[in-house]
């Protein structure tokens, strides 16, 4: 039980040892442990440095000012009310913490989707329009993803920062679910279980809604992007290391990538 567990210790190391100890079926899956630290202090140095027109202008930059607040909030160490009252602290005009505001409530919003949907989050909530039936799907995650060893560095990045650290910025998430889905054909469910495995913030609410806006089982199109995209938003970290560079997966117009990855019959 919770109120059993141990809740002093000497330091990190101790505390990391006893909960391998506590948790042996999650210890067996990976030695490595992230190296964010929980705690309301720790919230709260992380709001402090909130700046919502910075974020406005720079959240799906790789290196933009987003908040990495999600595990606070995920488990209910800062709640979201505090995050916009911080947000609207900190401007002149109350329109300039909107677009901060409006991501809390993507988080609110599937949040009540959940209640109301409870363990059906599980299931698609639309076909797929893809082209491609729900079978066509595979249902296990391929080993090189799971292992980093796809040979696109950015992929491959993404899957060890998630192991690594247990956050990902929303823009990789998008990146690496679409990968998973559109360009792999692997069933979203898949993936999804693999990121709640990992992720500090992993809820099924916003993870697996997510997975489904990506997969086109809750939103009309698939969720593609394209090499270009991806350089941009990274300021190519990747790109610029990649040996696949100019002949990736990714390369391509949208509608030519569309096409290629589309499952209706071409004519
Ligand atoms: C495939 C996929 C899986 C995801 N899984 C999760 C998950 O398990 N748990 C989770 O909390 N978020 C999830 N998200 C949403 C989003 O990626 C994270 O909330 C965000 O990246 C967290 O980083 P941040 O705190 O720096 O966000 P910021 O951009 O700084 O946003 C501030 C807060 O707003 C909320 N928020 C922001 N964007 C979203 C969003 N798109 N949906 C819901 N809430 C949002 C979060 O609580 C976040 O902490 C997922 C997104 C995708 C595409």
């Amino acid at each position: 039980m919770a109120g059993d567990m141990r809740r002093e210790f000497a330091d990190r190391d101790d505390l990391i040892a006893y909960v391998r100890r506590e948790f042996p079926q999650a210890a067996a899956r990976g030695v490595e442990v992230s190296p964010l630290r929980g705690g309301r202090r720790a919230a709260e140095t992380l709001l402090q440095r909130l700046d919502p027109r910075r974020y406005a202008a720079s959240r799906n930059y790789l290196d933009g000012a987003v908040t990495r607040l999600s595990p606070y909030i995920r488990h209910g160490v800062l709640s979201l009310a505090e995050a916009r009252d911080a947000a609207l602290n900190r401007v002149r005009r109350a329109a300039d913490a909107g677009k901060f505001i409006s991501e809390l409530g993507w988080r609110d919003y599937w949040q009540r989707l959940y209640a109301r949907l409870g363990h059906d989050v599980w299931r698609d909530q639309e076909p797929y329009k893809t082209g491609y039936a729900p079978d066509a799907y595979a249902q296990e995650l391929p080993q090189d993803i799971v292992e980093g060893t796809t040979g696109l560095a950015c992929i491959d990045a993404f899957s060890r920062e998630l192991r690594a650290t247990g956050y990902l910025h929303n823009h990789a998430r998008m990146w690496l679910a679409s990968y998973i889905v559109h360009w792999r054909r692997v069933g979203w469910q898949a993936g999804a279980r693999w990121f709640l495995e990992h992720l500090l913030d992993g809820d099924p609410a916003s993870n697996n809604l997510s997975w489904q806006w990506v997969a086109s089982t809750f939103s009309h199109k698939p969720y593609i992007f394209n090499r270009e995209n991806l350089e941009r938003f990274t300021g190519g970290v990747y790109c610029r290391k990649c040996p696949l560079y100019g002949r990736c997966d990714f390369e391509g117009s949208y509608d030519e990538l569309t096409r290629r990855l589309s499952g209706y019959t071409q004519t």
